[in-house]
C-alpha cells in the first residue's frame, strides 16, 4: 500500500503530480511506469475527481458514470492494465425523450444514419457528406466555422435534427453552438461512431483497481494533501508546497484547474504579459447539479433503458439547458448488473447549471432551493418509474457549489475550460519550465477519455523534459 500520511513523504521526488482526477492518475502512472519516482497529492480524501463515487445508506453513486467512448478501453489496456480494459462494457439502450420526438438508440454511427433516414427524412447521402465533414476535421487546421454554421449547412432549419445530435454533447461537455465545430467533429466522431460505454463494477472498482496499480508501480499517494504553491528558481520548478511542507522535485504535474494553476499556484509573475494576456481571456466551461436515489432493499423497477435524455422544453435550446428553471435532465439508472452480487439500484439525474445560480443563496436559500430539485426529480421520474418516491429510501443533490467544494474547480466547473484553454494548458512548459498541466481544457480534452488520454501525452512531455535533464537545483 502506498498510500502516506504527510510526515512519510520523501523529501523530494522526480515529479509531483497534484490531482488524483483521470488526467492526473493516468499521467502519474505513465511517469512510474518510466521509472520516475512520483508522488500524487490529492486534496480530497478520496480519488478520482469529477469521476469519482461515494456511498450513502447502502447505496454506492456513481458521479460520472455515464458513459464514455469505446477508445477507453484501449487507454486502459495501455496505460492500467488487461484486467480493467476487459471491465468495458457497452451501454445497450439510450433513449431520448422531448416534445420533439421519443427515440430509442444504441449510439452508433450506423442507427444514428438510420434514425436520421427514416425518422427525419434525410437521404444516405447527405447524412454520408455530414459523417464525412466530420472525420476530416483536423484539429491542426484552421477549422473556424462554429456549431450553429455546421448544422445549418447540413440540415437548415431543423432544430430537431439539431437537437439529436447535439444535446447529448452539450450534456456531456456544456458545449453550445456557438463553440468551434471542430470541438463538436472530435467529440462527435469519438462518442457516436462506435456507441456509449461503461466500467462494469462502477467507479469504486475502477479507482480501486487503479490505486493497486498505482501503488504497484511505486507512486506515492498522498489523500487529503494539497498543493499550495510551487517553487520557482530561475525560471524552473524546484519544489511544491503541500500541506504546508515543502519538497523538492523537477517536475510539477498539475491536474487541478488551469486558472488555479498559473493564478493561485505559480502567479502571474511567472508569465509574460502576453501569456498571460491569453489566460484572462480562457472561460470556465459551465457547472452541474445532481440527484442521487437509491432505491429501498428488495424494491426494484422495470428495465427502463440505460441513459435517457429527457426535455420538457419545446425546442433545443443550450441555455435553457443550463438554466435554473430545469427543463431538462438526464438519467443514468443503475441496474444491480452493474456490480456483481449487488440487488442494489440507483438513479443519478444530471442537469447542466451555472455557479452564478447558486453562489449568493443565503444557508435556507439554499436548503430550500436543494429540496426543490430533489422533489421536482421525483415528480418528473415518476413519468419513467411510477411510485419511484415511495421506492426510494435516499435522495440527495448536489450543486455547483458542491462539485466547487470537493474539486476546487472554480465555478464549479465540470468540463475544466473553453476551447482556448487548451493552447495556454500545452503552451505552459514554455513558459515556466518543470511545470505541466493535464486535465479538462478546451472540450475535446474532457471527459473520461480525454482527461485520461490528455495525461498521457503530458506525462511523455514531462518524460522529455526530465530526460532531456533539465534539472532545477
Ligand atoms: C456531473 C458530471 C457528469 C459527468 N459525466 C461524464 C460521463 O458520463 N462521461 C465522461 O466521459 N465524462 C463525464 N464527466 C466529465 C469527466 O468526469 C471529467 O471531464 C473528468 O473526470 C475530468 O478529469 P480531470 O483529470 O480533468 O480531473 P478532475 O476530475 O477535474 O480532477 C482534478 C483533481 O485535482 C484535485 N485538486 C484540485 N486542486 C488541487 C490542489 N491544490 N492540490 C491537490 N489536488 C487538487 C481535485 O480535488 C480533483 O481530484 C462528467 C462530469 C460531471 C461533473
Amino acid at each position: 500500500m502506498s498510500r502516506k500520511t504527510s510526515s512519510e513523504l520523501k523529501s523530494s521526488y522526480d515529479v509531483i503530480v497534484a490531482g488524483g482526477g483521470l488526467g492526473g492518475l493516468t499521467a502519474a502512472n505513465v511517469l512510474a511506469m518510466s521509472g520516475y519516482n512520483v508522488l500524487l497529492a490529492e486534496q480530497h480524501f478520496q480519488l478520482g475527481g469529477l469521476a469519482t463515487y461515494f456511498k450513502r445508506k447502502g447505496h454506492i453513486f456513481d458521479v460520472a458514470l455515464h458513459g464514455f467512448p469505446i477508445g477507453m478501453k484501449k487507454t486502459l489496456r495501455k496505460y492500467w492494465s488487461q484486467e480493467m480494459a476487459d471491465h468495458i462494457t457497452q451501454v445497450k439502450s439510450i433513449r431520448f425523450d422531448n416534445p420533439q420526438f421519443s427515440l430509442e438508440t444504441t449510439f452508433t454511427e450506423e442507427d444514428f444514419t438510420r434514425i436520421l433516414i427514416e425518422k427525419f427524412g434525410q437521404t444516405r447521402e447527405h447524412v454520408n457528406a455530414f459523417y464525412k465533414e466530420l472525420a476530416s476535421m483536423n484539429f491542426y487546421d484552421e477549422n473556424k466555422i462554429s456549431n450553429r454554421e455546421l448544422f445549418e449547412k447540413y440540415f437548415p432549419g431543423r432544430n430537431d435534427i439539431v437537437r439529436l445530435l447535439m444535446e447529448p454533447i452539450t450534456y456531456a461537455n456544456g458545449s453550445t453552438l456557438d463553440e468551434p465545430a471542430i470541438t463538436y467533429g472530435i467529440v462527435f466522431s469519438n462518442f457516436m461512431s462506435k456507441g456509449v460505454y461503461t466500467f462494469s463494477g462502477g467507479t469504486d472498482l475502477m479507482l480501486n483497481m487503479m490505486e493497486k496499480e498505482l501503488s504497484r508501480n511505486g507512486v506515492d499517494i498522498a489523500l487529503s494533501t494539497k498543493l499550495e504553491k510551487l517553487s520557482v528558481s530561475n525560471g524552473k520548478i524546484k519544489g511544491a508546497v503541500l500541506n504546508g511542507r515543502e519538497i523538492s522535485c523537477r517536475a510539477v504535474l498539475s491536474n487541478g484547474n488551469i486558472l488555479s494553476t498559473i493564478e493561485e499556484w505559480a502567479g502571474e509573475e511567472n508569465f509574460s504579459d502576453s501569456f498571460m494576456e491569453k489566460v484572462r481571456k480562457v472561460r470556465l466551461n459551465n457547472s452541474s447539479c445532481q440527484v442521487y436515489i437509491g432505491l429501498k432493499k428488495g424494491e426494484k423497477f422495470d428495465h427502463i433503458g440505460d441513459l435517457l435524455f429527457t426535455s420538457v422544453h419545446p425546442v433545443f435550446d443550450p441555455a435553457a439547458i443550463l438554466d435554473k428553471k430545469i427543463s431538462s435532465r438526464t438519467y443514468s439508472v443503475y441496474y444491480p448488473e452493474i456490480r456483481q452480487g449487488s440487488e442494489d439500484y440507483t438513479v443519478v439525474a444530471s442537469m447542466n447549471a451555472r455557479y452564478e445560480d447558486w453562489a449568493e443563496l443565503s444557508d435556507n436559500e439554499y436548503k430550500e432551493a436543494k429540496k426543490k430539485l430533489i422533489d421536482d426529480t421525483f415528480a418528473h421520474l415518476d413519468k419513467y418509474i411510477p411510485g419511484i418516491k415511495e421506492k426510494s429510501d435516499y435522495a440527495d443533490a448536489a450543486t455547483p457549489r458542491t462539485f466547487k467544494h470537493y474539486t476546487l474547480h472554480g465555478g464549479g466547473s465540470s468540463f475544466g475550460t473553453k476551447f482556448e484553454g487548451l493552447d495556454v494548458s500545452m503552451k505552459l512548459p514554455e513558459q515556466l519550465g518543470g511545470l505541466f498541466h493535464a486535465g479538462s481544457v478546451g472540450i475535446i480534452m474532457s471527459g473520461w477519455l480525454g482527461a485520461a488520454n490528455y495525461g498521457v501525452i503530458v506525462a511523455n512531455g514531462v518524460d522529455k523534459y526530465l530526460h532531456a535533464g533539465k534539472v532545477c537545483t
